[in-house]
C-alpha cells in the first residue's frame, strides 16, 4: 500500500504510466500482464461476473466494466469509437479504479488507454499460447492502429513470434506501425492487400475499427490450422469476419453473456458451441484439439483482465514511486461531521 491515508488514492497519469512501462520495460510487462491476467482466469469463479454495461450511440459506444474477487472491486471506463481517429482523436480511451471491498475506499485510480491497449495484447497472446498452432512464428496483422504495436510485441515476448506482416487500407498506418517495431527484432513485412499479408502466417490478427459488420477475412483466406485472434469485432453491428469462418472454427472466448452480444458470435445462433477461455487453462476444456483445426479467439475484453492489469499496476507502485497522491475522498476526524469539515475549512 503505497499511501498511508485512506483519503489519499494514488493515481497514475498517462505521464507516470509511460515512464513506469519503460522503466518495467514494454515486453517484460506484456509477459507479466499476460502471466497475471492467465493467473485470474485460473480462479474464475471467485469473481463476480456480468456483461458491461454499454452506452451506444450511431457513432460509438461508452462502457463501464466492473468486477470482484471479495477482497477487491475493479471497474473501467472505456469508449469505442472508430470516428474519431478521422479526427485525430483516439478510437478507445480509458480510465479504471480499484477499491478495497472491506471499506468501499477507492485504493487506485489510473489512466488505462495505454494500460488497455498493454491488457488487450497480452489477453490476446495469452490465448494463443493455448490456441495457437505449436512453433508459430508469423502472424498477420490486419489494422495498423493504436493497438497494433502492442499485439506484435506482445506475441513476439509470450508467443515468440519472429514475423509480422502488416497490412491496413491506410499505407500511412502501416508505415508508422513498421517505423515503430524498426529495431524490436521483428521481422516486418508491409502487406497490400490483406491476402498479402497472410501468406505463411499461422496466426492472423484483426484489429480493425468500424462500426459496421466487416468482412476482413473471408472463408477462402483461412487456411487449416490458422488460430484466428479476432480484436476489432468488439460491439453489436461490429464485426470482422465472415460468418462461414466461424462455422468451420472452434471458438474460444472470454464471458458468453458479453460476447454473444458484443464478438463475432453475434453473427451465430445464440446456442452455437463456444468454450470459455479459462476452462482451457483451468484443464476443463480442450484447447486445440489438432494441427488442422482452425481455432478463433473471439476478443472483446472482459472486466476480468482490467482487473488483473489494474492490480498487477497497484502491485508496482511502492517500488517505482510512480504516481502521485489525490485528495479524493471526503473523510473527516468524525465520520458524522462531514459538515463541520466543510465549515472548518471557511
Ligand atoms: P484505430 O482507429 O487506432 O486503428 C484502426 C485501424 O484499422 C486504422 O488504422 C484503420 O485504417 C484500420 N482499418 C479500418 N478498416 C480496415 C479494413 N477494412 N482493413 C484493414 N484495416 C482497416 O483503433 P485501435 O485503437 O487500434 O482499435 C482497433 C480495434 O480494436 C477497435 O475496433 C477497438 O474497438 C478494438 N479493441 C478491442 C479490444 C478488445 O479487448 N477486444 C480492446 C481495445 C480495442
Amino acid at each position: 500500500m503505497p499511501t498511508e491515508k485512506l483519503n489519499l488514492v494514488p493515481f497514475v497519469s498517462v505521464d507516470r504510466m509511460m515512464k513506469l512501462v519503460h522503466r518495467i520495460g514494454v515486453e517484460p510487462m506484456l509477459r507479466d500482464l499476460a502471466a497475471a491476467i492467465e493467473a485470474d482466469f485460473l480462479r474464475w469463479a471467485q469473481f463476480d461476473k456480468t456483461p458491461r454495461i454499454a452506452s451506444h450511440s450511431d457513432v460509438g459506444v461508452i462502457e463501464l466494466m466492473p468486477t470482484s474477487d471479495g477482497r477487491t472491486y475493479g471497474f473501467k471506463y472505456v469508449n469505442g469509437h472508430p470516428s474519431n481517429m478521422k479526427r485525430g482523436l483516439q478510437t478507445v480511451t480509458a480510465f479504471g479504479l480499484l477499491a478495497d471491498v472491506e471499506t468501499g475506499y477507492p485504493v487506485l485510480l489510473s489512466e488505462m488507454t495505454i494500460l488497455t491497449a498493454l491488457r488487450t495484447a497480452a489477453t490476446s497472446a495469452m490465448a494463443a499460447k493455448w490456441l495457437a498452432p505449436a512453433g508459430s512464428t508469423t502472424m498477420a496483422l490486419i489494422g495498423n492502429g493504436a493497438q497494433a504495436e502492442f499485439q506484435a510485441l506482445a506475441f513476439k515476448a509470450v508467443c515468440g513470434i519472429t514475423h509480422i506482416r502488416l497490412y491496413d487500407i491506410d499505407p500511412a498506418a502501416t508505415a508508422k506501425c513498421a517505423r515503430n517495431l524498426a529495431g524490436t527484432g521483428l521481422t516486418v513485412t508491409p502487406c497490400r492487400t490483406a491476402e498479402d499479408a497472410i501468406l505463411g502466417a499461422q496466426i492472423i490478427t484483426t484489429v480493425t475499427a468500424d462500426k459496421t459488420n466487416a468482412t476482413i477475412l473471408t472463408d477462402n483466406m483461412i487456411g487449416s490450422g490458422v488460430h484466428i485472434n479476432g480484436v476489432g469485432g468488439d460491439c453489436p453491428g461490429k464485426t470482422e469476419l465472415h460468418p462461414d469462418i466461424l462455422h468451420r472454427s472452434a471458438i474460444f472466448v472470454e464471458y458468453p453473456p458479453q460476447t454473444r452480444v458484443e464478438g463475432e458470435i453475434q453473427q451465430l445462433d445464440p446456442d452455437h458451441a463456444v468454450t470459455e477461455l479459462w476452462e482451457v487453462i483451468a484443464g476443463r476444456a480442450k484447447g486445440r484439439s489438432d494441427a488442422a483445426q482452425v481455432t478463433l479467439f473471439d476478443s472483446v475484453g472482459f472486466a476480468i483482465e482490467d482487473f488483473s492489469a489494474l492490480t498487477y499496476l497497484r502491485s508496482k507502485l511502492a517500488e517505482t514511486g510512480l504516481y502521485e497522491d489525490l485528495d479524493m475522498i471526503a473523510d473527516p476526524d468524525d465520520p458524522r461531521d462531514l459538515f463541520g469539515m466543510l465549515l472548518r475549512a471557511a
